[in-house]
């Protein structure tokens, strides 16, 4: 079904197979537009033909199990807060989800639009899916495709219909700090995510992912290495952070500085650490 409104031709495929060939026919996929309507105040073209996800079933899971977490791509960040609160391996998750943008947005502003959204360096929910190890679906012209979410990262302009994200349960703990910005419209200069296994303790392992300091969210790993096997000590996680910060080369824009930027993320990692520890 195709019909022409003043945001141009909107498609509404019925099935995925039905979606694939209108995105390859250059369809591109609208879920809460958020991103997408604002596209003018970007200085960005907007698409002329668009694609409804409503009827597609496929992106409308939202299971959170005791082995597995599943999350469709139509999943609002309200309903995904909601859906993850008490899971102390999801935690994370659900503070990112939570804490993003403000009510009237979380309500409409959907995971696949976060991740498909790929000049939005400060999304929150990108640094905990990383944090998460996730499992990103993706149906493509050449059949479905899981991804780690850095390789999905990595070929973000490649296209695919982000269909759901799957995550393996653990008995991990997981947190995420944020700093917003007032002057900015309330986004997030840094962010850290953690996901940590700890016992006794200990961490046996951590993963750490740092959002909206570089264009694109990535893990710590230079950190994460050096973590590991260690206490769980927030004081001495942030001053391990504080000698290894230059691992990024931060991104100047009109909410921060990119020196700023560096200069709070041993903090907000102290943060996580500390939600963690309790
Ligand atoms: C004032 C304001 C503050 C905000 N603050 C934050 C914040 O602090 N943290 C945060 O994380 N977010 C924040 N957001 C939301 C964020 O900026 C994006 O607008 C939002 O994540 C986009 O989601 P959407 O569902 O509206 O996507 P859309 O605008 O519909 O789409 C975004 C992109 O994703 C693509 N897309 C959508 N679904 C799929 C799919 N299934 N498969 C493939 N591609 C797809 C679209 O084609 C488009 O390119 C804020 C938004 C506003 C307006």
């Amino acid at each position: 079904m195709t019909a022409q409104t003043g945001y141009g031709l909107i498609t509404t495929p019925q099935t995925v197979a039905e979606a694939v060939a209108a995105m390859a026919g250059g369809a591109v996929p609208i879920a809460g537009a958020t991103w997408l309507l604002r596209a003018p105040l970007r200085h960005e073209p907007m698409p002329d033909r668009l694609m409804s996800l409503r009827c597609l079933t496929e992106v409308q899971a939202l299971d959170i199990g005791p082995e597995r977490a599943v999350i469709g791509a139509m999943v609002t960040h309200d309903a995904l807060a909601g859906a993850l609160a008490g899971q102390p391996d999801l935690a994370g998750l659900a503070t990112a989800a939570g804490a993003s943008a403000n009510p009237g947005i979380r309500r409409i502003a959907t995971l696949g639009g976060n991740l498909g959204a790929a000049g939005f360096a400060a999304s929150d929910l990108v640094p905990a899916l990383l944090a998460a190890d996730v499992t990103a679906v993706l149906a493509t012209g050449s059949g479905l495709q899981s991804l780690p979410m850095a390789a999905f990262l990595a070929g973000r302009g490649g296209g695919g219909l982000i269909l759901r994200v799957e995550i393996a349960r653990s008995a991990r703990r997981a947190a995420h700090a944020r700093l917003p910005m007032r002057k900015a419209g309330d986004y997030p200069c840094a962010i850290v995510s953690v996901s940590a296994d700890v016992s006794g303790g200990t961490i046996r392992d951590i993963r750490i992912a740092v959002g909206a300091v570089e264009s694109t969210a990535r893990r710590w790993s230079s950190l994460e290495d050096r973590l590991t096997g260690t206490a769980l000590d927030p004081a001495r996680a942030e001053a391990a952070a504080r000698e290894m910060s230059d691992d990024f080369t931060a991104r100047d824009a009109v909410d921060a500085p990119g020196w700023y930027r560096l200069s709070v993320l041993p903090v907000l990692l102290r943060r996580a650490f500390t939600q963690i520890k309790v």
